[in-house]
């Protein structure tokens, strides 16, 4: 049987990461990535679906410096964040966290962003072996890292199995093979792993790649702007992130499964009296883009669909892991980072930053041959980030338009007050309304502090 010493499941920013760290410190690691078709790669690839935006201190936790990557890369650097509520508006030009990167972010091309990961892996010694679709892994614990039988073995679909010391489970919010995995090691009692999926979690994102016109492309170029409050449900937001060439990426994410009846058609922009479920994607794009700029273009001939950008026919569609993050079975040799894990946030997108450094981590320690500070690492590194997305959705959860409208014009003021400080940061200085989120704040922070982990270390079984 072939045999390394990490296997690693999945071949995006975490599993890329993971074998780079591995690789780097000596480990025989390979990367089994089932491939998926892009319009924007040649060949079979990792899923690379992505908004791809990055704020300035996630720089710092993903230990990559912009400078590094090859051309092409970055799309556009940006200064700022605008937050649009059904009528009011805040401008974000700093998010008030220390960091090296002297911008407010960049957005970039996440297929291309794959590509430099697997590159600089492959750099470090590591193989990636694109068109490998994991079916499974079964785990001996009698066996010891090094024995003469592997620890691991990895099944894979039309493939002979793979014997490994140590598994990296980076297969994504999906998490197809880790629920199987960490199946094992929990009480079925318990829920076992559907505690990770529970529908009223789980969210969809959704976006398109649609050329704008000049004067509009001026207007958001160098900017992330979020709409708050104009769709229903819990972190359900559209957006805007510019691209290069007059290109942007339009997009939403929603919980999954809502229904129509349980909201008040009327308080929210996108949607009509008329919808008899929750409108589409592309249905909501359409809207936004019509209640935006449908005054002064015919928005399906302004905005027209770059076809061959993103994954097909210039849209993606993506499931977004909303659930908080799980620790890991480290005593068994598996480690599960990124997307796996839990760390993407649907609050805010993000979690490539988390999960290159997730899969650092968990490379870095399974090459060094014991997992077993993974999960006090990963809290050490991105513990705070993670505690801040929870807090923030966890204040927001039940807001309705018109809180949105308050709270925004509320940080409207205060940020015109402050010169240095930012949303994402404390304090606020001024106001009532400052004062009652600076206090939520400090609650949920408190609450999530203790309890941010949906799947405790000390809770499997082995
Ligand atoms: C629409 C959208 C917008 C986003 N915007 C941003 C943003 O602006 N900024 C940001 O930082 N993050 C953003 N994210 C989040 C970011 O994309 C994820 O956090 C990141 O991709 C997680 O990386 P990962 O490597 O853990 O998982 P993934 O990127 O999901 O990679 C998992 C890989 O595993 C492979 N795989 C799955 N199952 C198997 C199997 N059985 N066998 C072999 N391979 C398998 C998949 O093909 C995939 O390539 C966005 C996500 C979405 C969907």
């Amino acid at each position: 049987m072939e045999r390394v010493d990490v296997a690693i499941v999945g071949g995006g920013p975490a599993g890329s990461s993971a074998a780079h760290a591995a690789a780097s410190d000596g480990a025989d690691a390979l990367v089994l990535e089932k491939g998926v078709p892009r319009a924007d790669r040649d060949g079979l690839g990792p899923d690379s679906t992505d908004a791809a935006g990055i704020l300035d201190y996630w720089v710092d936790i993903m230990g990559i410096h912009p400078d590094e990557f090859d051309d092409g890369v970055i799309q556009r650097e940006l200064d700022r964040a605008e937050f649009r509520g059904p009528s009011a508006s805040a401008t974000l030009n700093n998010t008030g966290i220390d960091s090296s990167y002297d911008a407010f972010g960049y957005t970039f091309h996440r297929a291309r962003f794959d590509d430099w990961l697997r590159d600089r892996a492959e750099a470090a010694g590591a193989e990636y072996r694109v068109g490998a679709s994991v079916r499974g892994v079964d785990t001996d614990l009698e066996t010891e890292p090094g024995g003469s039988t592997p620890r691991h073995t990895v099944r894979l679909a039309g493939d002979d199995p793979i014997g490994a010391d140590f598994i990296v489970l980076a297969d994504g919010p999906q998490r197809t093979v880790t629920n199987r995995v960490l199946d094992e090691y929990l009480p079925a009692g318990d829920g076992g792993s559907d505690r990770l999926s529970p529908p009223e979690a789980n969210h969809i994102a959704y976006q398109e790649y649609r050329r704008v016109p000049p004067e509009v492309y001026e207007e958001v170029d160098g900017a992330i702007v979020f709409w708050w409050g104009v769709i229903p449900g819990d972190t359900a937001y559209p957006w805007i992130f510019p691209n290069a060439d007059g290109v942007c990426r339009i997009g939403l994410t929603m919980p999954i499964g809502m229904d129509i009846d349980a909201f008040d058609a009327d308080a929210y922009e996108l949607l009509s009296a008329d919808d008899e479920s929750i409108p589409s994607g592309s249905t909501y794009i359409r809207r936004l883009l019509e209640w935006q700029y449908g005054d002064e273009y015919d928005v399906e001939e302004a905005f027209p669909v770059v076809e061959d950008a993103g994954k097909r026919d210039g849209t993606e569609t993506y499931p977004i892991s909303s659930t908080r993050p799980i620790d890991s079975p480290t005593r068994a040799g598996i480690a599960v980072v990124g997307g796996a894990m839990g760390t993407t946030s649907a609050f805010h997108e993000g979690g490539d930053h988390v999960a290159v450094r997730t899969g650092a981590i968990a490379g870095e320690l399974a090459a060094a041959g014991d997992l077993a500070a993974y999960n006090r690492r990963w809290k050490e590194s991105i513990g705070d980030e993670i505690v801040r997305n929870i807090t923030m959705a966890d204040m927001v959860g039940d807001y309705e338009p018109a809180d949105w409208d308050r709270i925004i014009g509320a940080a409207d003021a205060m940020l015109a007050a402050q010169t240095d400080g930012g949303l994402l940061a404390q304090p606020y200085r001024s106001g009532w309304e400052s004062l009652k989120l600076l206090l939520g704040y400090k609650w949920n922070k408190r609450y999530t502090k203790r309890e941010y982990v949906t799947i405790a270390a000390d809770e499997y079984v082995y």
